[in-house]
């Protein structure tokens, strides 16, 4: 079938006809689970996904495909699959799609090493083994056929979940609400609901605040085996952007730590950055010393770098890959 001559658009069939010849390229005999192989997943027709009923994996026709998370449609991929000239411009220019993602499509395209055809959409949609190993790695040590413990969350108590992990000593629903995005109704709406599955617990607890103390509710992770294993089920967490500005005063949390006479609400950063940094860098207190590593300026980080207690080390190690991730930043 020669097809490089009719205009790209005529080509295009609609949608759902495009996905339906990725579902019979990827699995002819039926569709298998691209984690552990189970057979016959639950289909769900609203999302075009699929549950594995045995390790209970969501994926798509283009998981752990050259396809996986690629914003052009399944229509141009197969358009792409019968298209002759593979440079990302001519590309770019038939299917109409941004010129990074040309560039990855004739990758993917030319990594096939096929001709034009049926077989070189076949071999796209085929999985090579290095991505279904990393998909197995995924599987919890102690895979269980019948129950998935986050089975029922949904995206956002998931979510929720996922930052309570990276929480260990506890956050506020504020914090909550402003890192999942949610509003506070919805994340407080979350922490009850993992609260209800013991996978999270709520306790008062108080702060140093200032020179004093300050009591708030405090939402943590309640690590009960079954949220251990809950914990498994989660995506790898994904680095949030952290918050490089430099700040110009001391948070009140940690002006308890300023034990030598200078009253720690009148420090002025930058002007005081190098004395916060070194007392806060050479003392005990890691949220402390993570935040001076985040937020003093750099300069002071460096002057610090050369002091005594700091100098040698993991200290030192640890404000050299402050300095350097920032600098890039
Ligand atoms: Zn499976």
């Amino acid at each position: 079938m020669d097809t490089t001559c009719v205009s790209a658009a005529e080509r295009i069939p609609p949608e759902t006809t495009a996905w339906n010849r990725l579902v019979e390229a990827r699995w002819p005999a039926g569709v298998v689970c691209p984690r552990c192989r189970g057979r016959e997943p639950a289909f769900r027709a609203k999302r075009l996904e699929w549950r594995c009923r045995s390790c209970r994996y969501d994926f798509t026709v283009t998981t752990g495909t050259a396809m996986h998370r690629s914003k052009v449609n399944a229509a141009k991929w197969v358009n792409a699959a019968w298209l002759s000239d593979l440079r990302p411009a001519m590309l770019a220019r038939e299917l109409d799609v941004s010129a990074p993602a040309a560039r990855r499509m004739a990758d993917a395209l030319e990594m096939t090493g096929l001709p034009p055809g049926e077989g070189r959409l076949k071999a796209l949609m085929n999985q090579p083994s290095d991505r279904s190993e990393a998909l197995r790695r995924r599987l919890p040590a102690t895979f269980d056929t019948n129950a998935n413990p986050i089975d029922g969350l949904s995206r956002g108590q998931r979510t929720v979940l996922g930052i309570l992990r990276g929480r260990i000593r506890g956050t506020t629903l504020s914090q909550v609400a402003a890192e999942s995005r949610l509003s506070e109704d919805h994340a407080r709406r979350c922490l009850n609901a993992l609260a209800e599955r013991g996978f999270a617990r709520r306790e008062k607890a108080s702060l140093p605040w200032g020179y004093g103390s300050r009591k708030v509710v405090l939402w943590s992770l309640n690590l009960s085996e079954d949220c251990v294993s809950a914990l498994a089920y989660l995506l790898p967490p994904t680095p949030t952007p952290q918050d490089n500005t430099c700040a110009d005063r001391v948070p009140p949390e940690l002006w308890s730590l300023f034990w030598n006479g200078a009253s720690a609400k009148d420090l002025r950063l930058p002007d005081d950055a190098f004395f916060v940094a070194t007392t806060l860098l050479d003392g005990p207190d890691p949220v402390a010393r993570s935040w001076a590593l985040r937020c003093l300026p750099i300069d002071a980080l460096r002057r610090c770098r050369d002091m005594r207690g700091c100098n040698t080390g993991e200290i030192a190690t640890r404000i050299d890959k402050a300095i350097a991730r920032r600098a890039d930043g």
